[in-house]
């Protein structure tokens, strides 16, 4: 028998068949994929410099356009997860040693902060705990003491439940020549948002939300005043690249099914899907509430409407919980995360998975935990 050439043998695992069960994905994201979206994403691949593909990536860009409410030029889909978009938008807008000024109540300002500390930023924060928001007063103070180059503010915070008000801060930004940049990963499609007439100067989302397309390519949208405020050549004419000559080899599949999530948005209407998750929203909370849960964001209009935050009940623990319902239900929820983990239980109904239907499963399925799980007699 001839001797092998190879001393790493194939792995077992790989013998066996994929294990990818069916979930209801009701946790902060990923959510369910729609059939038609998956159906896209499954077609066959054709060149990432292939005519069609163009067209394909021109009509990704006029959604997102849609979706961002904008008609910035330079709007495109970055290839990789959100955090790709947050790095892609800091490395375009910020040199070392300048000023940054970073809103934190959750863990998506922290990350932030950490990557501009990286690039070598001067960062500064304004800080609240997760649930907390800043009012204009506060921001507009940092924002005259720090003489910030970019602001950064979290729209739709998924580990604390909360929209921010955006109104007004774009103006503020502008009066003190400053880049406003708003993270809307978990908030796009769910919670108005208006790029160009908030004064939004580079905005950026996530496929795997709202938009329901699998994770891995991230809406990106710059306004011109990128290139008014010390904006790095290279990177600049990188991300230019991306139409004209050639720059990487995208996700085709990824961007075939985001194409199909933007399509499916614009069917439906901005304004139809905002009030669907509201609606679905609140007929999840007034439930939530019924089955004596707190939730967790006290204030009815700063509640995101895509992720709700349920104060974890007394006595119980969050881990027992969301594994209860994983193994009885076959159902993703989730704890908290970064700062917000031990403070409460996220569910997220977003998109595709956005019905009534589908919260009242989700409150069979706590209903269910809450009376199985172990209750400790503090
Ligand atoms: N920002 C927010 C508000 C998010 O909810 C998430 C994902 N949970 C991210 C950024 C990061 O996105 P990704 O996990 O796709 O990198």
């Amino acid at each position: 028998c001839a001797s092998s050439s190879v001393s790493i043998p194939p792995p077992r695992c790989l013998l066996g068949p994929l294990e990818a069960p069916l979930r209801y994905m009701f946790g902060p994201g990923p959510s369910n994929v729609p059939p038609r979206i998956l159906a896209a994403g499954g077609r066959p691949i054709i060149g990432h410099m292939h005519e069609e593909m163009f067209e394909i990536m021109d009509d990704i860009k006029q959604g997102i356009q849609y979706a961002f409410q904008t008609q910035n030029n330079m709007t495109i889909a970055a290839s990789g997860s959100g955090h790709t978009a947050m790095e892609c938008a800091l490395f375009n807008c910020v040199e070392p040693g300048e000023p940054v000024l970073v809103a934190i109540n959750g863990i998506w300002g922290e990350r932030v902060a950490e990557i501009a500390r990286r690039i070598g930023a001067d960062v500064k924060t304004l800080v609240k705990t997760p649930g907390g928001y800043f009012t204009n007063e506060e921001i507009e103070q940092a924002l005259a003491k720090h003489k910030p180059v970019l602001f950064f503010l979290t729209h739709g915070e998924s580990s604390a439940g909360l929209v921010h008000p955006m109104d007004g801060i774009g103006d503020l930004c502008r009066k003190h020549n400053c880049l406003f940049l708003v993270d809307s990963v978990a908030s796009l499609g769910g919670a108005s948002l208006f790029m160009d007439k908030q004064n939004i100067d580079i905005l950026y989302t996530g496929s795997q939300k709202a938009l329901n397309g699998p994770p891995g390519t991230a809406p990106v949208s710059f306004n011109d005043r990128v290139h008014v405020v010390n904006y790095p050549v290279v990177s600049k004419s990188e991300l230019l690249g991306c139409w004209g000559g050639y720059h990487h080899t995208g996700p085709v599949s990824g961007f075939f099914a985001l194409r199909e999530s933007l399509a499916i948005l614009a069917e439906m209407g901005l304004e139809n899907s905002w009030k669907l998750h509201k609606e679905v929203a609140e007929y999840l909370h007034e439930g939530l509430e019924g089955l004596g849960l707190k939730l967790f964001v006290q204030d009815k209009n700063l509640r995101l409407p895509c992720v709700t935050t349920i104060a974890i009940p007394v006595g119980y623990n969050w881990r027992e919980i969301t594994q209860y319902v994983m193994k009885h239900h076959r159902m993703e929820i989730t704890g908290g995360l970064g700062p917000s983990v031990g403070m409460v239980l996220r569910v997220g109904l977003m998109g595709y998975n956005c019905s009534k239907t589908n919260a009242d499963k989700v409150l069979v399925a706590l209903g269910d935990a809450l009376k199985h799980c172990h209750k400790s007699k503090v």
